[in-house]
């Protein structure tokens, strides 16, 4: 056991059937039908194929595409055509969830064969609106359709989706209440380093703040700042942006429009009070950059021009940040530092992924769009630590417990038959 949760040691498989959750969840080309990328499939492969090494019957559950926006759900078929070459072996998918069609393929399930259901989130029940709204416990979550109908075939149940782990769906936190459980060997290692990170970071310790998830991050920032676990947090994107002018700067009528319009403007106090409490470990950019007729321009922030929207921090931002984190001993970053996705505004977090590339210190990076940098700029195995998740990150170091950690716990408690 390790956080009170078993890992894949603990429990014995073979000839067993095995629930296991995965986060597999990829950028897809509709058009083409393929996956733009594979990262999150690589990532478990060592727990699929340790299960089904171990003679378990395995069945995946997983899900495609934002819950929030529902016309962005696809099928898992291709991923299953991914793990099958990943593998070098045949995994089998069916169009089905956990009706009699599921059902009857999990029944005719040989040992050390792998099945991949489609996508849970067709389920009904299996969506953030009842996570929010109706808040089902997990012993309600234990009742619902996908757990009545699947756990009975099942042994056991083992989660390998650290990323998907701030989410109190039943797929993820229902299964635990009934049959004995653990976490995968993906799971095991972010959970391992990412609190390790967090309990004793080597300092210096520097966050890199950028992107776009401002209430999870001004919640992370309290909590490490409070907690004396960051020295330093280097702000950009529109973290950076809410600071300044909260703090009384003008950075552009349309940088201001963006805030309002998304109505981001309600950090301005949050901001405000946590700038008055930890000023000297906060830093904000000293110049912005905007585009105008497609050409980057910049400027300090005293000096920022009335009618521009600031989508990347200046020049002057990356190298102050870059010489600290040259300096630091541990780096934690989640969020580009300005629209990367678009050549004239990608100079700071290019700037900046490199300075992690080069500097000696552990750096850990998460978040969906901050792996595509580090992908976009060929960075990937310069980096220390690369966590799958980026919700479920920044929602673990703000001292939060995860809905899957606290269903694990529960379900590491129930005997193996
Ligand atoms: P991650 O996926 O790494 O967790 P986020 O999803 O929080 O990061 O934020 C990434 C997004 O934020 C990117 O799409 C990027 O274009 C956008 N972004 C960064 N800086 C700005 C800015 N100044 N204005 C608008 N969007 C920004
Ligand atoms: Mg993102």
């Amino acid at each position: 056991m390790r956080f009170g949760i078993r890992t894949l040691d603990e429990l014995s498989v073979r000839g067993k059937t095995v629930l296991c959750r995965v986060d597999i969840n990829q950028p897809v080309d509709r058009d083409a039908g393929t996956l733009k990328s594979i990262n999150r499939i690589t990532a478990c492969v060592p727990t699929i194929r340790e299960l089904c090494g171990k003679g378990a019957k395995v069945v995946l559950l997983a899900h495609q595409g934002s819950d929030i926006e529902y016309k962005n759900f696809y099928t898992t078929k291709p991923h299953a055509a991914v793990l099958s070459s990943l593998l070098g072996k045949e995994v089998k998918w069916i169009d089905d969830v956990c009706g009699p069609a599921a059902r009857d393929m999990i029944r005719g399930l040989h040992d050390g064969e792998v099945l991949l259901l489609d996508n849970v989130r067709f389920v009904a029940e299996e969506q953030t609106l009842f996570e929010k709204n109706l808040r089902l416990s997990h012993e309600q979550q234990a009742k619902t359709l996908l757990v009545q109908k699947l756990a009975p075939l099942a042994d056991l149940y083992v989660c390998d989706a650290f990323a998907a782990a701030h989410r109190d769906q039943p797929s993820l936190c229902g299964f635990e209440q009934v049959l004995p459980s653990a976490m995968g060997r993906l799971f095991e290692k972010e959970y391992c380093t990412v609190s390790s990170v967090m309990e004793h970071p080597e300092r210096p310790c520097v966050f890199v703040l950028g992107g776009a998830k401002i209430s999870d991050a001004f919640q992370m920032m309290q909590t490490v700042l409070e907690r004396g676990i960051a020295d330093t947090i280097l702000t950009g994107g529109l973290v950076a942006n809410i600071f300044l002018i909260a703090l009384g700067s003008e950075i552009g009528n349309g940088s201001r429009a963006f805030i309002f319009k998304s109505n981001y403007s309600e950090f301005f106090d949050r901001a405000k009070e946590l700038y008055a409490k930890f000023g000297d470990k906060i830093k904000l950019p000293s110049d912005l950059a905007w585009v105008e007729n497609g050409e980057r321009r910049e400027a300090a922030i005293e000096l920022m021009p009335e009618n521009v929207t600031a989508i990347d921090i200046g020049h002057a931002t990356a190298d102050a940040y870059r010489t600290c984190i040259l300096h630091a001993k541990t780096v934690f970053v989640n969020g580009p530092m300005g629209i990367f996705e678009q050549e004239p505004s990608e100079y700071g977090t290019k700037e900046l992924w490199r300075a992690l590339a080069d500097t000696e210190g552990f750096t850990v990076l998460g978040g969906g769009d901050s792996i595509t940098a580090t992908e976009k700029y060929q960075l990937t195995d310069k980096i220390g630590y690369i966590c799958t998740g980026g919700g479920a990150l920044i929602r673990f170091l703000s001292g939060e417990e995860l809905p899957v950690v606290k269903a694990l716990r529960h379900g590491s408690l129930i005997s193996e038959a």
